[in-house]
């Protein structure tokens, strides 16, 4: 029996919404109320809007999750949340961020827009997107694992809601359901070998067969944290397909967006030209390839070498640290030991050990020649001093000059060989 086909845990049927109580709400208005009144009346003199829809809700869950994924998008500048949260990005609709972390009210005036959204009378279209893994909460039968606001049952107790089980509901009728960082995209840590809250991902929880209102399947936006750019980015694409001026995101086979996921780290990685060359750091804090001290990037699908961690700096091989392989559906218990060469290096390392120690002097060689102008080697020509220069040419020089010169000609045409 596949988890989609497992009956969802009846404690959560037949609850209802408390008695609305506007406890916490210090601000006098919802979120959504301070946005119609100021940003609207900015919106409304300029010309961006692209589409049928002037706003979107977007609900941000947390299952298990440490809230680095928050973090990691409030630092995306390309675009930067405040540019989604006031509807200054041409052609996008407006997004009304429902984030416990950022809401100025709380209690029942939190819950309501989801309890509209469920119900069908929200009125505007909404995205959810879930951070954190799912724990599994069918399995028990008191408790829970993470939850958001209470319910009342039949009986008249409080019934705290896990966030699992909103997920669950609000998924049918959502535009799109997003999946940001590896605990949401894949079970992550809190799903790793002999937990015990039978973790997993959006999309092993809410089963295979899952497709949103506009026929997407969960979106993934794997990395621990994620770089906040991939998710403001795929947001902002995925709302240019729900107005209806772009094509849907183009997913892999495993609902990652294509365009950030489908190269390897080590193909971006500015230390890529080492490891060509064959020579490894024995340390952290070495200036050359991580790979045989645990970095596993040349098999792992991410863009954070080329991406950056914020605003196009920062990411793990570029500051020092070794790629242990986050973005991963096999993160963590995949790539554990951490720290200790993958198993492939013992071929494809030493290989390039063998090819570097030919290619190294070579180019050593080759970079000395074009170190000098012709100017200097022509006859009677002098090399000016520079501090600890040495611009002398030997005979072995010569020779190989002459020899790099043939090659480096041989089948050109015109004039580019008289030039020299
Ligand atoms: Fe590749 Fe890692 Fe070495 Fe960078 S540090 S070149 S990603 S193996």
């Amino acid at each position: 029996m596949t988890l989609s086909e497992t009956p969802a845990n009846p404690r959560y049927d037949g609850l209802v919404a408390p008695p609305y109580e506007p406890t916490g709400n210090v601000a006098g208005a919802t979120a959504e109320q301070w946005v119609r009144s100021h940003v609207d009346e900015l919106r409304g003199k300029s010309s961006l809007l692209r589409g049928p829809f002037e706003r979107v809700h977007v609900f941000w869950l947390a299952g298990m999750s440490c809230d680095g994924c928050s973090i990691a998008v409030l630092g995306a500048t390309a675009p930067a949340v405040e540019s989604l949260l006031t509807g200054s990005v041409p052609g996008l609709p407006l997004v009304l961020l429902h984030h416990t972390a950022v809401q100025v009210e709380a209690g029942e005036a939190y819950m309501e827009p989801m309890r509209q959204a469920i119900d069908g009378t929200l009125g505007e279209p909404y995205v959810v997107v879930y951070e954190g893994s799912c724990a599994n909460e069918d399995k028990l039968s008191r408790g829970y694992w993470s939850a958001i606001g209470e319910e009342v049952d039949p009986a008249g107790a409080k019934v705290q809601v896990p966030s699992a089980v909103w997920l669950r509901r609000l998924a049918p009728k959502a535009a799109a359901v997003i999946a940001i960082g590896t605990c949401a995209t894949w079970g992550g840590i809190p799903a790793a070998i002999n937990n015990v809250t039978d973790s997993m991902s959006v999309a092993d929880w809410l089963g295979p067969e899952y497709r949103s209102a506009l026929g997407l399947p969960v979106v993934n936006i794997p990395g621990c944290s994620p770089i906040g750019d991939n998710f403001t980015e795929t947001v902002a694409v995925t709302l240019l397909f729900l107005q209806g001026v772009g094509p849907a995101p183009e997913l892999d086979e495993l609902g990652r967006p294509q365009w950030l996921f489908g190269e390897t780290v080590h193909r971006g990685c500015t230390r890529a030209g080492y490891y060509e060359e064959g020579t490894f750091a024995e340390k952290f804090g070495d200036k050359e390839c991580l790979v045989e001290i645990g970095c596993w990037g040349p098999v792992v699908q991410c863009n954070i070498t080329s991406r950056g961690a914020i605003n196009h700096m920062g990411g793990c091989m570029n500051v020092g640290g070794a790629c242990i392989g986050c973005t991963m559906p096999g993160f963590p218990d995949r790539f554990t030991p951490f720290y200790k060469a993958p198993p492939g290096t013992l071929i494809s390392g030493n290989g390039a050990r063998i090819l570097g120690s030919f290619v190294r002097p070579l180019r050593l060689i080759t970079q000395r020649k074009l170190n000098r102008e012709t100017r200097w080697d022509r006859p009677g020509g002098v090399t000016p001093g520079g501090w600890g220069a040495d611009h002398s040419t030997t005979t072995f020089d010569k020779v190989t000059d002459k020899f790099y010169d043939f090659l480096r000609h041989r089948g050109a045409h015109g004039t580019t060989k008289k030039a020299g």
